[in-house]
């Protein structure tokens, strides 16, 4: 979706001129786009009338950068699309109670674990419910995630009904000062009435505060039936849209919340735990037209990086002190950022390019020059000029790698040291904020 998009739009970037038969056009393309993408068809036109009519409005095609105006009406409309602002959870009895239902194979369980961490580390202390008593070994899933994120998984095993589980659970974490409870149920392959019956008795009993569906992005329109399915029989509180790290056509995301006006409020972006995100329509829409998303980027390097050592790092850098053992210090880093395709795709501009999704950054690479730095003294490190051939051929052998590693990854570091240089005397004087802030 994002490549169709953004070619159709890159025609009105930098236009001087605009007018209606330009807008209609694009506009065209737009739609073309947005149903390739299994976007809901009646979502589709509405959108697109609605931002035809803005576009061609006065005040766009007037202003001195119409290409611009129509791209931002775009990128606000597709915001809206998507509920506007952030929908958070709304958790508000003593204990809060999340009901996760959904599909079998949606990403319930897994779900489950991945909003237990998030809760905690908001300082919540939440406890799971395993109340899928159907699909073998459902129940052992659920503990061995537990287990792994060191929050307490409560089961009566699978011979118990799950409604009584569900309120065992909840009153277990009455009893032991648990201020949030989510319990996980069983899915089906299909919308299926016992399914919704045990649903709504579970829901009856335990008086969820948010009722959250879990829906597969993949499935595209299928999701967004599901969805209203569910939202009829259950009234949802949210929807999570998970494995929309492998959602290239973006529908579901689009489609939901204007066909069932329930808001999606998390994105699971991968099998790992920590792979749940607060779902932002605004910085989707970014990401959607290509601009980036300098946000998520932003709290993903605040989330990992050391603040205090960020600071350090960058008054280091304007006083030229900057050594080997900084840069190793930056290198992990930015390794505890996870894969770096994953970031430079949220960056402006890295989405259009091409190959960017194949390309696999070399972790390996990054290991050879952990180990070179770690294979000098430390004379060596501080002043990385007395590096000469005999101590690099030292280097390579200490850290089993070539000479020409140890040359390369040294004329990186003077390259990146004369830049700083540059940069320095570029803002000097200037007082900026700095990155660490
Ligand atoms: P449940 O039947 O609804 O409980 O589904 P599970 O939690 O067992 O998940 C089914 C499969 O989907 C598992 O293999 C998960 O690892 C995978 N999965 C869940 N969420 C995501 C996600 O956000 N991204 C990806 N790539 N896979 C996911
Ligand atoms: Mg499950």
């Amino acid at each position: 979706l994002s490549e169709r998009l953004q070619s159709a739009l890159q025609k009105l970037r930098g236009k001087g001129k605009v007018n209606e038969a330009d807008v209609k056009a694009v506009m065209r393309e737009v739609r073309l786009a947005l149903l390739e993408a299994d976007v809901n068809f009646k979502v589709v036109k509405e959108f697109v009338s609605r931002v035809s009519e803005r576009a061609v409005g006065q005040e766009v095609l007037k202003s001195l950068t119409p290409g611009q105006q129509v791209i931002k009406v775009v990128n606000e409309e597709l915001t809206q699309l998507m509920g506007g602002s952030q929908a958070k959870l709304a958790l508000n009895s003593k204990p809060s109670v999340i009901m996760m239902v959904g599909l079998q194979g949606a990403g319930k369980t897994t779900t489950s674990g991945k909003l237990a961490l998030h809760l905690q580390k908001q300082n919540k202390r939440p406890l799971l419910v395993a109340g899928d008593v159907y699909r073998p070994a459902a129940i052992r899933q659920l503990e061995v995630l537990g287990e792994s994120i060191e929050i307490p998984v409560f089961s009566l095993g699978d011979k118990e009904d799950p409604v009584k589980i569900a309120e065992q659970g909840v009153a277990k974490a009455k009893e032991e000062g648990h201020d949030v409870v989510i319990v996980d149920t069983a899915g089906r392959l299909h919308v299926d009435e016992a399914m919704m019956d045990e649903l709504k008795k579970i829901r009856e009993r335990v008086k969820p505060d948010e009722v959250l569906l879990v829906v597969d992005a993949m499935t595209g329109q299928d999701a967004v039936n599901v969805a209203e399915n569910f939202n009829k029989e259950m009234s949802l509180t949210g929807v999570v849209l998970t494995k929309l790290d492998g959602d290239t056509r973006g529908g579901a995301a689009l489609s939901v919340k204007s066909v069932t006006q329930c808001p999606v409020k998390f994105a699971g972006m991968g099998e790992k735990v920590d792979a749940l995100e607060p779902f932002h329509p605004e910085r989707m829409a970014s990401r959607i037209l290509g601009m980036g998303d300098v946000l998520t980027l932003i709290e993903k390097a605040q989330a990992n990086v050391d603040q205090e050592k960020a600071r350090e790092l960058e008054r280091k850098m304007r006083s030229q002190q900057f050594t080997f053992d900084d840069f190793l210090t930056q290198l992990e880093q930015v390794k505890n950022m996870g894969p770096l395709d994953e970031l430079l795709g949220m960056m402006p501009g890295m989405g259009q390019m091409k190959g960017l999704k194949n390309m696999q950054v070399d972790e390996k690479q990054l290991g050879k020059v952990e180990a070179i730095i770690r294979s000098m003294t430390r004379d060596e490190k501080q002043n990385p000029e007395i590096i000469n051939a005999s101590r690099r051929k030292r280097l390579a052998a200490g850290s089993g790698t070539t000479v020409q590693d140890v040359n390369r990854l040294i004329k990186q570091f003077m390259d990146m040291k004369k830049m700083m240089k540059q940069f320095t005397s570029m803002t000097k004087g200037k007082k900026k904020k700095g990155m660490g802030r």
